[in-house]
């Protein structure tokens, strides 16, 4: 199979998946009347998911990964190329969730870098897409040391979509709104259940259920905490910016956001959301077509309930 073909298989594996974990948030929520669109879901969805991720990924790979190995040619000595490719992928998914589960410790119990993991911690109703909201350096430590072995270890290329697909489809299933219970599998495997409970807004649990992928780090080195009810706040405990870019200055200085909005030669930025909205329900006026079609279909529902 071509690299191509496994690009576009991933990518729409990766569609299917988001959209499974969105119906099942709703078949089996965790707490229930948790809304899609909650606060922060576009700051998300379009500044970390789509525009953060596009520039990060040439970055990482064309900036640093693949002129280092143009330098050192390490790929050159084809280390793991011969080894099969279910066996390249699972030997890198479980070597970089052992460093993950380091680097995330270090992260709480280190003040510079948990100004690097606040903005993952800031998300006060925790759903599928709320692992997406990561600090533009963290993004590039973990992903630069995550696919650098790939790459200098001379692994299949096709090794970094289906790891990134991977990496994407538990990132969003561990912070799903979904009650599951993985039972002694949650030994081994993490799940919403722990994940949720490390998002929590409670001190107990801020040195705990570091895990990504494999819970089994946080039993082996004593950092479970699961009590068996269900967390009643998430986020963090002090008070975090809404906007992308604020977010960002806020991890170097303790800025005030609404100081900041009121400020003359930063209204035109702060305005550009309200006025880009104001502009689309204008000239695109689908919410009203929603409205009109949602009132039918109550119309149709409520004559069928009667009859
Ligand atoms: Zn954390
Ligand atoms: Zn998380």
């Amino acid at each position: 199979m071509s690299l191509e073909a496994v690009n576009i298989i991933t990518t729409a594996l990766l569609i299917v998946g988001a959209l499974v974990i969105i119906i099942l948030e709703r078949k089996f929520p965790y707490r229930k009347g948790l809304p899609i669109f909650r606060d922060g879901f576009w700051v998300d969805l379009i500044w970390y998911t789509f525009i953060q991720s596009f520039f990060l990924k040439i970055f990482i790979f064309d900036v640093i990964l693949f002129p280092l190995d143009q330098h050192y040619k390490l790929s050159a000595l084809h280390l793991v190329t011969n080894w099969p490719i279910v066996l390249q992928i699972l030997f890198f998914v479980v070597t970089h969730d052992f460093y993950i589960y380091w680097f995330h410790r270090f992260q709480h119990e280190n003040k510079v870098l948990w100004r690097l993991h606040e903005a993952h911690h800031s998300v006060k109703e925790v759903d599928w897409l709320a692992g997406s909201r990561s600090h533009i350096f963290e993004i590039i430590i973990n992903q630069t040391i995550e696919f650098a072995p790939i790459i200098l270890l001379g692994a299949s290329p096709m090794v970094i979509p289906i790891k990134a697909l991977i990496d994407a489809l538990w990132g969003m299933f561990i912070h799903s709104n979904m009650d599951v219970k993985l039972g002694k599998i949650g030994n081994v495997i993490n799940g919403p259940e722990q994940h949720l409970w490390h998002h929590a807004d409670k001190k107990e649990v801020f040195f705990s259920n570091y895990a990504t992928k494999f819970s089994l780090w946080d039993r082996l080195f004593h950092t479970t905490y699961l009590p068996g009810y269900k967390p009643d706040k998430y986020g963090l405990y002090y008070e975090y910016p809404k906007d992308y870019f604020v977010q960002h200055v806020f991890s170097v200085k303790r800025v005030d956001e609404n100081k900041l909005r009121k400020n003359k030669k930063l209204k035109w930025y702060f305005d550009l959301r309200p006025v880009t909205l104001h502009w689309m329900a204008k000239h695109f006026p689908f919410k009203e077509k929603f409205k009109k079609y949602k009132n039918r279909l109550s119309v149709h529902f409520t004559d069928y309930k009667t009859s």
